[in-house]
């Protein structure tokens, strides 16, 4: 290890180092611990600095993240990657798939994975001898961006893993609606003793795993006794120091020419080898993921149109929320909550998730009543499958999520929007939305078209007195006025003469405050103050 360099001098070497191949990457196995061969490998970066030494990825990559160079950064390791595997296609030597890990910030980037695919094609490599490895924190803000980059991986062939597994944003929820193909669990995370509490979290995440149907490896392995014991909870991969610390590309290429590895990996059992037995009992194994490591859940029999919720978790009263008691949700059946047309999506939910042995989502409206809250309409997004058969009688497991709030909320943002844009075209007047924490301005669509405007305009006010929209003396004024909304005035109308003619328009604010009531973004409008008026 190197003098660690500071963020300003790794800025300023980076594209020297990857000119000059200061950045390069290592290579660590993945093995199988039961058959003791290799499965796969991750590219790891380095960075060898020819005055400071060895850099660590902790140090710089972080540095890389907060000016976008991990994107040119991440594709030269892929380059690197494809480079390495087409070399051990030519030499004939037999390899194992490689997997590259991706940032938060690369798939932000559009074009990312079409910038892989260009140097996968180029050195011409079957996707299967490559592996993406992308983070649960990438699911920060919002499951759509991940979502996407998954289907996009997932359609052109690519295999996909899930990194830092049980790092802290971890959820089976999120795992359950990311459809990974493998879990990386990281043993460093769950450290502590695993005959302990850390066990009993690492086999409860290595069992539910199996109800997905996702194999596991283990990463941070560094003891004999970690891997035996993960091998005796059902999970045989293993990488980490234990079989090897990440090694150079010529080490590993030695490696490769000298062992003999398995390329495909099986995949676990599925989740009617649950135990039911065990599901019941307060103590095992079932019951204590059952109540930790999923949202709100239940399981309950369809019988002839009929359900009866058989068992919930504390979660699931929490989120059909209403203060129901156990015992209310217990005795009351589902069925009765909907109008014609969202039983008729539950129940086709239900079929589907009968006929297809798969897990079904759909979104239901239902009408729940308590003896607290009275009664409401709430909307409800489920995840059922079917975990049991019997004759007529089904069991369904179900993940259910209270999307209410969200529901309402886009469509009234949909609808506020609409009128606004409405009301501007038809009154002659111009609008906008000023956001007090960004200093973002919207304008409506009628600025951007008359005035030019973009559509986001930041660091407002500063850019309509630069352009001449408004006139420089009126600048304190302006931005006072902006002020006094910040902190709290609810309304606020000044005549400003604006646009290169002058012409007097009436400027009007009306603030929006959030449930604190502090202040969010002020409302703005502009209308032409008509001379023809009558006094
Ligand atoms: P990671 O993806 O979780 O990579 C595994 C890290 O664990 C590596 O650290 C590896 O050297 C280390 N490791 C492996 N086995 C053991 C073990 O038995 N014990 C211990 N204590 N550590 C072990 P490394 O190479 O320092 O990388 C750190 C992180 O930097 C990586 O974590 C990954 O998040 C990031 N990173 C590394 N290379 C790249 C890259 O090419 N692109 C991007 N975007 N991130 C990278
Ligand atoms: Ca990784
Ligand atoms: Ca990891």
């Amino acid at each position: 290890m190197g003098k660690r360099m500071t963020e300003l001098e790794l800025l300023n070497s980076f594209d020297e180092a990857l000119e000059n191949g200061h950045i390069f990457v290592c290579y660590q196995p993945k093995m199988n611990h039961a058959t003791r061969r290799m499965i796969g490998a991750e590219a790891l970066m380095r960075w060898n600095d020819p005055v400071n030494g060895m850099q660590y990825p902790s140090d710089f990559i972080p540095v890389l993240e907060s000016s976008d160079l991990i994107y040119k950064a991440d594709l030269y390791v892929f380059d690197c990657v494809c480079r390495f595997q087409r070399k051990m296609l030519d030499k004939d030597i037999p390899s194992v798939p490689i997997s590259f890990n991706m940032s938060r910030h690369d798939i932000i980037q559009n074009d990312y994975i079409s910038e892989l695919e260009k140097i996968r094609r180029k050195y011409d490599i079957p996707v299967k001898m490559l592996h993406a490895e992308i983070t649960e924190s990438s699911a920060i803000g919002g499951m759509e961006l991940i979502t996407k980059t998954l289907n996009q991986l997932h359609e052109l062939g690519y295999f996909v893993e899930m990194d830092d597994f049980g790092s802290g944003y971890s959820s089976l929820n999120v795992l359950k609606d990311l459809n990974v193909d493998m879990i990386k669990l990281d043993m460093r995370f769950l450290s502590g003793d695993i005959g302990g509490r850390g066990g009993t979290i690492i086999s409860s995440i290595v069992q539910m795993s199996k109800w997905l149907n996702t194999p596991v490896v283990a990463e941070g392995v560094e003891t004999l006794a970690q891997a035996d014991y993960m091998r005796s909870i059902g999970c045989i991969y293993i990488q980490g120091y234990l079989y090897s610390k990440p090694v150079t590309e010529a080490e590993f290429e030695a490696m490769l020419s000298n062992i003999s590895s398995e390329s495909s990996l099986k995949s676990m059992e599925l989740i009617s080898t649950m135990d039911a037995g065990r599901f019941w009992d307060p103590n095992s194994l079932e019951t204590l993921i059952f109540n930790n490591y999923v949202g709100g859940a239940a399981l309950f029999r369809y019988v002839d149109g009929k359900c009866d919720i058989l068992r919930i978790n504390q979660k699931y009263m929490k989120e059909i929320g209403m203060n129901m008691s156990e015992k209310e949700i217990l005795c009351s059946d589902p069925m009765e909550s909907f109008d014609e047309q969202n039983r008729t999506i539950f129940e086709n939910a239900l079929k589907l998730a009968a006929e297809t042995g798969d897990e079904v989502s759909c979104e239901t409206w239902r009408n729940v009543c308590s003896k607290i809250c009275g009664s409401d309409r709430i909307c409800v997004r489920s995840d059922i499958r079917m975990i049991g058969k019997a004759e007529d009688q089904y069991i369904f497991y179900a993940m259910v999520r209270n999307i209410t709030s969200e529901k309402k909320r886009f469509s009234e943002i949909t609808d506020s929007e609409r009128k606004f844009r409405m009301a501007s075209e038809q009154i002659n007047v111009y609008a906008w939305e000023y956001y007090f924490s960004t200093k973002e301005m919207r304008p409506c669509y009628r600025c951007m078209r008359d005035l030019g405007l973009p559509a986001v305009v930041e660091n407002y006010p500063a850019p309509v007195f630069e352009n001449g929209l408004f006139p420089l003396d009126y600048k304190d004024m302006y931005y006072e006025m902006l002020d006094k909304l910040k902190h709290g005035e609810k309304y606020l109308e000044a005549v400003i003469p604006l646009t290169v003619g002058r012409i007097p328009f009436l400027i009007r604010y009306t603030t929006e405050f959030d449930e604190n009531g502090t202040p969010l973004k002020a409302y703005g409008s502009a209308e032409l103050v008509r001379s023809d008026k009558p006094e």
